[in-house]
């Protein structure tokens, strides 16, 4: 796997291969995605990268020592932050990873940090976070992901180079806006609601695909505000709005901190949009 195979757009595998092609790493990046992207696996990508030891046009050449052990999840170089059970990042987890990337590096001359979950991060959290985005340790870069920046303190966005990525079209997109798009005319034209739950049987165990749905979900509805194709019409705007609503309040509520069952908060949302 490198930045190559994740499907992401030419403009952000152009940004992030310069990135390394220039040597010109900065200390804290932020990847910010709402829609159906997998952040951790995008950071990962990126992490083998920069810690590539023969670098192909800027991208992981998948075959050195460094590439291979990221590959079997096993380089040290590559620190992730822990994600509590509630699916978020406590200022414990923070403080272990500033212990972390105080030791020097075994192995290359360079560590990289990641934190999921960024929206999650207390301001406890943050606050410490922001000590080591002050202070950098040595070569470390630091990879924060949030669904939304505006989720971190302002001291914390000025040091960090933002990426905001909204051009996400992989196949795997594709196949998740296909479903979106096939539910949502079930829906309005009335369906039984255990075929409507049966299309989504497949994906209701893995979170991160339920919240890829419901991004996917919501772009069809707000697809269908400026669209002006006779399907279209059998939408009222005030159904589309509470749709997108509902949407919006299980995504938060599937990852915020009380971290709710991802396929009830699917079902249940189902259920409202329904009526
Ligand atoms: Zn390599």
């Amino acid at each position: 796997m490198s930045l190559k195979n994740l499907g992401i757009s030419e403009n952000l595998y152009k940004r992030l291969t310069g990135i390394v092609k220039s040597g010109n790493i900065m200390h804290a990046y932020i990847f910010e995605s709402s829609f159906g992207l997998d952040k951790e696996e995008l950071a990962t990508e990126f992490a083998k990268a920069i810690l590539c030891e023969n670098p192909q046009d800027g991208d992981a050449c998948d075959g050195c020592r460094a590439c291979r052990r990221a590959e079997n999840e096993n380089n040290e170089n590559i620190i992730f932050a822990e994600v509590s059970d509630k699916g978020s990042v406590k200022d414990e987890a923070i403080e272990k990873l500033q212990e972390n990337l105080k030791r020097k590096p075994l192995e290359g001359d360079r560590k990289v940090a990641v934190i999921p979950g960024g929206d999650t991060l207390t301001a406890r959290a943050q606050n410490r976070l922001l000590k080591t985005l002050e202070e950098p340790q040595g070569n470390a870069v630091i990879i924060i992901l949030a669904d939304n920046v505006e989720n971190l303190l302002k001291t914390i966005r000025s040091r960090c180079v933002i990426f905001r990525i909204s051009d996400y079209s992989a196949a795997r997109g594709a196949e998740m806006a296909d479903l979106a798009q096939e539910i949502a005319e079930m829906m309005i034209s009335g369906a039984p609601t255990y075929r409507i739950f049966k299309m989504t049987e497949d994906i209701l165990p893995d979170r991160g695909k339920v919240v890829e749905l419901m991004d996917a979900l919501e772009l069809v509805y707000r697809d269908l505000l400026v669209s002006r194709s006779p399907k279209s019409r059998l939408y009222k705007r005030q159904y589309i709005y509470s749709a997108v609503d509902i949407l919006e309040e299980a995504k938060h509520s599937i990852l915020s901190s009380s971290g709710v069952n991802a396929g009830y908060a699917l079902k249940n949302a189902l259920l409202r949009i329904g009526g």
